[in-house]
């Protein structure tokens, strides 16, 4: 037998999807904190990313345009270069006077050295007259290597300076593949700066000059012009680079400039990205930690409310479950019950006696034996069983039947046998018992509040049965149950409608001359289709609802009207503890003693021994009240309760009404005579009167009066009587009484 049965079940029962529902929820929330932190850095970076693409493409663009116009613009930057010698009277004179070291400084040489063309010839007509390559004079025959490539370029000039110009002579020039690598070729005519020097317009001689677009001119070209590094190819590679085909007069590609592209964006991501992810990574740990430092505080809050819970479902006094955690595995496990399986048995134990134990031995004494009746309980159930005390003396179990009802009564047997073994509370033995009511259900039947109440019906069973047993619940007893309600609602209307309820007197006797000393009001209920109701039927269901009082105050009307008439006479009337424990009531004994003018020491109440465990005040200060007003007290039924001799000493008493089952006892010789006796004379010590009552034999009579009891009530005298009939004995006849022997 487990104290926590499935408190894990239970946890994930409906009440506890609450925390569940937090934690899912907290990892929700932080599930989305952290992709929507993902998002929004995989948006800004994308957004950074873009950026910097945008910008290297502009950049690109930019440098393209720049690179176009610089590269392009050698067509016209060479035919410059060679502008600065061949617009020069001294060049004239030199070829005039074949100046071969003038040509040599001026021509190969300084072209060479300082705008690095490669190759300079000079044609007088179409002949050759001078040639340099690499800034060396060369044989001018070297220049019909180059004659094919330049033909064109000469034939096209000539064309131009035959047509005449005005200030700037003409040029041509053009890109050219010269054994497959490029170069410029450019050829400008050779003129007077002065005009001093005549010359037939289109027979000038002709500064051709060869430009090897080589390494050295790339970084001529990159150093003059700030151009990005970069280089001529026939082949353009990567796809990172710049590239720009370099297409001839004609339109033809000729060769590609290649360079590295400066990436202004690439440049800015290189240099930041570190410093991005830096931001990001101290951004992730404090967004990680603070869902952390979320994460456990929330689980901390589930992990107290799971206490808390756990704590609200548990029996502080037993540690075992309380009601609402039963009740809740009780739903659960109706929930859960399928066809195959055993049936379920849910047992309803209440404590027989317990709350006596708590009276006299006190309210420790009572949770002692509440933990200790917990533990007897726990170790006899199996490790499937659910054990719960649903408060007070109140009980519960979960049992699977796996053997039928049989097993179930033997198992209800145990408990019944255990729980009657003495408990040792504080030093001394206490004796209880236990009903039981049972209900076994099978799989379908989810309503666990039915079933609760027929295993109350069955316990109600039980306890009618004679205590200290089990009942399993019948259909039966539901009809039983049903019966009371009719009862009950018969009851409310016989309160309503004149007629039904009555009163009756039976006479009591006096001792020694069959006397009629007075009469004890009985209640009766004649109903118009039911017949005539017994007390015993009706008066606890009257009390169990509350509907007592009213009742009560009926009777002890009609008594007191009864009483009023005959003064002098005592008249018994029957009070429920129900009554005695409305602070009100003895205000409306009074009343009802006021308005109907009977004398209150005419009037006898009649109350049971058990409203006298009660150490309620309320009841204590009414019974006082009554006293001083002359009222007396008895005590009915007496000697079917408990310890009673010991309440006469604290609720001091004017009487005592010997039960009926000592009388018709009596000549069983069982020692019944002997204990009457006792009560005879332990009440008369204590100066408190006696009946006897339920006399139906001469010989109960003869050996109640020779025991010295004071009074007498029964059938031997007189069966309850009506009003009008009371009133003839009285007012005529004495009763018949036998001698006393
Ligand atoms: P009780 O107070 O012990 O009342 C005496 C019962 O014994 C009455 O039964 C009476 O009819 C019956 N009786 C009288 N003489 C004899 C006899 O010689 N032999 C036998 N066998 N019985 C005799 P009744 O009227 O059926 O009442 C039963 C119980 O109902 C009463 O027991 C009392 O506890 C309760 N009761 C009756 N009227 C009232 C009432 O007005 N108020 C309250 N609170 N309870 C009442
Ligand atoms: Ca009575
Ligand atoms: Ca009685």
């Amino acid at each position: 037998m487990t104290l926590w049965p499935d408190f894990q079940t239970a946890t994930t029962m409906p009440t506890t999807e609450s925390a569940k529902l937090g934690r899912k929820l907290s990892l929700v929330i932080m599930t989305s904190v952290l992709v929507v932190f993902a998002v929004i850095f995989g948006l800004l970076g994308s957004f950074v990313l873009w950026t910097a693409d945008e910008v290297d493409e502009d950049a690109l663009d930019r440098q393209s345009r720049r690179v176009a116009y610089f590269v392009r613009g050698q067509l016209d930057a060479i035919p410059y270069d060679q502008q600065s010698i061949t617009i020069w009277d001294d060049m004239l004179v030199a070829l005039r006077d074949n100046d071969e070291r003038w040509l040599h400084i001026n021509v190969g040489k300084w072209t060479f050295d300082y705008f690095g063309h490669d190759e300079s010839y000079i044609l007088a007509g179409d002949q050759p007259v001078y040639a340099s390559v690499g800034g060396e004079d060369t044989d001018p025959d070297t220049y019909e290597r180059r004659r094919d490539q330049t033909l064109g370029l000469v034939e096209q000039l000539r064309g131009l300076t035959s047509a005449g110009y005005v200030d700037v002579p003409p040029f041509t020039s053009d890109f050219v593949l010269i054994d497959g690598k490029p170069a410029i070729i450019s050829v400008s005519p050779i003129v007077s700066d002065t005009g001093n020097i005549q010359q037939q317009a289109g027979r000038e001689p002709l500064l051709v000059s060869v430009v090897h677009l080589d390494s050295d001119y790339e970084l001529r070209l990159i150093q003059r012009y700030q151009l990005e590094a970069g280089h001529f190819t026939s082949r353009p590679g990567g796809t990172a680079l710049g590239t720009l085909p370099v297409t001839n007069r004609a339109g033809r590609i000729v060769t590609f400039y290649e360079w590295q592209p400066y990436r202004p964006g690439e440049t800015l991501m290189q240099r930041t990205t570190p410093a991005l992810a830096g931001a990001f990574i101290i951004i992730l740990i404090v967004v990680i930690a603070l869902l952390a430092v979320l994460w456990r505080s929330s689980s901390a809050l589930e992990s107290k409310s799971a206490e808390a819970e756990r704590q609200a479902s548990i029996d502080l006094l037993t540690g075992l479950p309380n009601r609402l955690n039963f009740d809740r595995q009780f739903e659960h496990r109706l929930s859960v019950l399928a066809l195959r399986d055993p049936p379920l048995a849910l047992m309803m134990l209440d404590l027989d006696r317990f709350k006596q134990v708590n009276d006299t031995l006190g309210h420790h004494a009572g949770d002692e034996l509440i933990r200790a009746v917990g533990e007897r309980l726990a170790g006899i159930l199996g490790p499937t069983d659910v054990l719960a005390r649903l408060g007070g003396d109140e009980f519960a179990i979960l049992h699977i039947c796996h053997a039928g009802s049989v097993e179930v009564s033997a198992l209800a047997q145990r408990i019944v046998d255990a729980i009657a073994r003495p408990f040792r509370v504080q030093g001394t033995d206490a004796f209880v018992g236990v009903s039981i009511g049972i209900v076994i259900t099978g799989a379908g039947i989810l309503d666990s509040r039915e079933l609760s109440r027929k295993a109350d019906i069955a316990l109600y069973e039980a306890k009618s049965g004679g205590r200290n047993r089990a009942a399993i619940y019948e259909q039966s007893m539901d009809e039983l149950v049903q019966g009371r309600h009719v009862i009950e609602a018969e009851l409310r209307e016989a309160l309503r409608a004149p007629g039904q309820l009555w009163v009756a007197f039976q006479p009591l006797c006096g001792r020694d001359d069959g006397q009629i000393i007075g009469a004890e009001a009985l209640l009766r209920w004649t109903h118009p289709t039911l017949g005539v109701v017994a007390p015993l039927q009706f008066i606890a269901i009257a009390e169990s609802t509350g509907l007592i009082e009213q009742l009560g105050e009926f009777v002890l009307r009609r008594a007191a009207q009864f009483g009023a008439r005959w003064p002098h006479r005592t008249i018994a009337v029957n009070i429920s503890p129900a009554q005695l424990r409305n602070p009100t009531f003895p205000e409306r004994v009074f009343a009802i003693l006021d308005e109907t003018g009977m004398e209150p020491s005419d009037l006898e109440m009649e109350i049971t021994e058990g409203i006298l465990l009660d150490d309620e005040s309320t009841v204590a200060r009414a019974i006082h009240k009554f006293r001083q007003a002359g009222i007396s007290i008895a005590l009915d039924d007496f000697g079917t309760g408990y310890s009673s001799l010991n309440y006469l000493k604290r609720y001091p008493v004017d009487r005592i009404k010997i039960d009926r089952s000592f009388v018709s006892q009596l000549t069983n010789a069982d020692g019944t005579e002997a204990i009457i006796q006792a009560m005879v004379t332990l009440a008369h010590a204590l100066g408190i009167e006696v009946t006897a009552e339920g006399v139906e034999t001469e010989v109960q009579y003869r050996i109640l009066a020779a025991k010295g009891c004071n009074t007498f009530q029964g059938y031997l005298f007189s069966p309850p009587l009506t009003v009008g009939d009371m009133t003839a004995l009285l007012t005529g006849a004495q009763t018949e009484v036998p001698e006393v022997a």
